[in-house]
């Protein structure tokens, strides 16, 4: 699957477990949200916009790299200690 293609939704990120964070860049709040959310699901993720709690600026959502990053060391050192 091809991240950061115009037509990804939320959903298909959740689908790949990677977390999407908004983060504000107006007082650095920072809030993890659910793209398996029935109201998220068939979002795109291109252009789409959250409110801050705390401030009300608009903040853009951002992808948990670290977290695709984790798996894939994970699977890496799986392959070295597995045996059969
Ligand atoms: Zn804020």
């Amino acid at each position: 699957m091809a991240l950061g293609t115009p037509r990804l939704t939320f959903g298909e990120l959740a689908r790949e477990q990677l977390e999407i964070e908004v983060t504000c860049p107006n007082c650095s709040h920072r809030k993890v949200i659910d793209g398996d959310a029935p109201a998220l699901r068939h979002r795109l993720v291109a252009g789409a916009r959250f409110r801050c709690e705390k401030c009300g600026s608009v903040g853009l959502p951002e992808l948990g790299k670290h977290r695709l990053w984790a798996q894939r060391l994970a699977r890496h050192g799986r392959r070295e200690t597995g045996s059969g």
